[in-house]
């Protein structure tokens, strides 16, 4: 099942939230810092030894304080017009949180809308990524929440969900 929730991510008690988080994954802003707050200093100190992420790729941590067992980290691209294989790399985000989550037995779990904040990518175009990664891995998964702050985000992908 896929479910839109309008809200708050560090507030969802799931097995695994997702984080859209920068390279270093030392924290930042937007959702990044959220997390960081939420779940306490534990958080940043566990991250310090897991070396980075690259764009597209995922890494696993405790959610410390917050109500989520884990917290995925994944690296969105930067948008940066769409000719530098963006797509590609938000596609890997999706595909690698959903094998990390797979490997550590997660059932529930909740996306951000990755890279549509300040890394500045398209709305309707990531939407689109998101829900074609969410539908292919729906079946192996107890719930899969698309998290969206705003109500105009939640539209979108209540929009495309129906499609
Ligand atoms: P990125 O750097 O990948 O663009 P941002 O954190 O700037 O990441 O934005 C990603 C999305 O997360 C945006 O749609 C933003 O509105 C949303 N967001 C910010 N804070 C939260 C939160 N606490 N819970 C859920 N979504 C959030």
């Amino acid at each position: 099942m896929i479910r839109v929730v309008q809200g708050d991510i560090t507030r969802l008690a799931v097995d695994a939230i997702v984080n859209a988080a920068n390279e270093t994954l030392l924290g930042g802003g937007g959702v990044d810092g959220a997390i960081h707050r939420a779940a306490g200093p534990e958080l940043k100190a566990y991250t310090r030894t897991l070396g980075g992420c690259r764009p597209g790729d995922a890494k696993i941590s405790p959610g410390f304080r917050l109500p989520a067992r884990f917290v995925i980290h994944t690296v969105g691209p930067v948008w940066h017009g769409g000719d530098q294989g963006e797509a590609e790399v938000l596609r890997s985000c999706y595909r690698r949180s959903f094998e990390v989550a797979l490997e550590n037995g997660v059932r529930t779990i909740a996306f951000p809308a990755i890279s549509t904040g300040v890394y500045g990518y398209p709305k309707e175009a990531a939407t689109r990524i998101a829900v074609s990664v969410m539908r292919a891995f729906e079946p192996r998964f107890d719930e899969i929440i698309a998290c969206c702050f705003s109500a105009d985000d939640a539209e979108r992908y209540r929009r495309l969900l129906a499609e």
